[in-house]
C-alpha cells in the first residue's frame, strides 16, 4: 500500500490526506499546532481558516464561481464541508470557521488510514524512498522548513509609511486588529 506523508493541517493537508485515504493510501499526517504555532493561527484545529471566512462569490460566470465549481466537479472534500457549514453571506460562500473546521477534523478522525502527527517536521530527506511527502505547510511554514520565506503579511508598522493605514478587525468585534499600510521603502532584508 503506498504510504503518503503529509506536512501541514490547514487546508491544503486535510484535502490531500482525505483524498489519498480516500484511494487507499496509508497516510501520516502532520501538523505543529499546538507545539508550535505560526504568526496568523489562533487555534490548534485542522482547516483553520486564518483571515476572512468567505471563500468568495458564488455568482456564476465569476473566478471565484468557476474555481469552486470545478472543486465541487472534482470531488473536493474540504469544498463538501464549506457547503455544509456555510452562513448567509449574499453572493458570496462564507462558513463558520469553528464549524468547518470541527467538521473538517471529524473526517480525518474517521478515516483510520490517516494517522495524525502533532510535531513540527523540520527536516525533509531527499534520499527517503517508498514514502511520498506532500509539503502542504502553506505561506506561514515553520522556519526550521523555510528559512528564507516570507513572514506573516501582518507587520509591525515601522518600515512602513503610514499616512491613513486601514485598520480592521478580521475575526471577530474583540479580536487582534489588523492595519493595512502602503509600503514606500523596501525594508532592509525584505525578500
Ligand atoms: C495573515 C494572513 C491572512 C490571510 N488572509 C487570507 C484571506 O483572507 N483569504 C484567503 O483566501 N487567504 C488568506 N490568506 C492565505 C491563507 O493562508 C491561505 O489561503 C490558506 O490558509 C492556505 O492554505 P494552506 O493549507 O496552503 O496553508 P495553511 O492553512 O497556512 O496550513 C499550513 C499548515 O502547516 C502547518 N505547518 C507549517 N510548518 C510546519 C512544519 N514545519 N511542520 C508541521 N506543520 C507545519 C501550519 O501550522 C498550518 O496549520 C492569509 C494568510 C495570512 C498569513
Amino acid at each position: 500500500m503506498k504510504q503518503i506523508r503529509i506536512i501541514g493541517g490547514g487546508l491544503a493537508g486535510p484535502e490531500a490526506a482525505l483524498q489519498a485515504a480516500s484511494l487507499g493510501c496509508e497516510v501520516a499526517l502532520y501538523e505543529m499546532r499546538p507545539t508550535r504555532s505560526t504568526e496568523a493561527h489562533q487555534t490548534a484545529d485542522f482547516a483553520e481558516l486564518v483571515c476572512s471566512n468567505s471563500l468568495k462569490s458564488e455568482s456564476e460566470n465569476t473566478a471565484p464561481w468557476l474555481l469552486k465549481q470545478e472543486m465541487r466537479r472534482a470531488g473536493s472534500i474540504l469544498l463538501a464541508e464549506a457547503d455544509a457549514s456555510a452562513v448567509p453571506a449574499g453572493h458570496a460562500l462564507a462558513v463558520d470557521r469553528v464549524e468547518f473546521s470541527r467538521r473538517v477534523a471529524a473526517r480525518i478522525a474517521s478515516e483510520p488510514r490517516i494517522t495524525i502527527h502533532r510535531e513540527e517536521v523540520t527536516a525533509l530527506d531527499p534520499e527517503e524512498s517508498g514514502t511520498l511527502t506532500i509539503l502542504a505547510t502553506g505561506p506561514l511554514t515553520s522556519p526550521a522548513l523555510a528559512p528564507n520565506s516570507s513572514v506573516s503579511p501582518a507587520p509591525t508598522t515601522s518600515p512602513f509609511t503610514t499616512p491613513s493605514p486601514h485598520r480592521r478587525r478580521r475575526h471577530h468585534r474583540h479580536g487582534p486588529r489588523l492595519h493595512s499600510c502602503p509600503i514606500q521603502d523596501e525594508p532592509e532584508g525584505w525578500l
